[in-house]
């Protein structure tokens, strides 16, 4: 996914020029998403992962 086609709101310039800082942010946002490459399904099992290992150190705490 690219932001070359995108119009700011705020501006409407280019998304992809960063005129304002909606556009930097907007930018910064969408680069960030495009740059992961780990598929959804992985974070949500390191996530599912860190729950249990949260609830577990709790009851050995407890
Ligand atoms: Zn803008």
């Amino acid at each position: 996914m690219t932001c070359e086609h995108l119009v700011c709101a705020n501006c409407a310039g280019p998304v992809n020029e960063g005129r304002c800082p909606v556009c930097r942010a907007s930018r910064e946002r969408i680069h960030r998403e495009g740059g992961i490459s780990v598929p959804p399904v992985v974070l949500a099992a390191l996530v599912t992962l860190i729950v249990i290992a949260a609830v577990v150190a709790q009851r050995l705490a407890g």
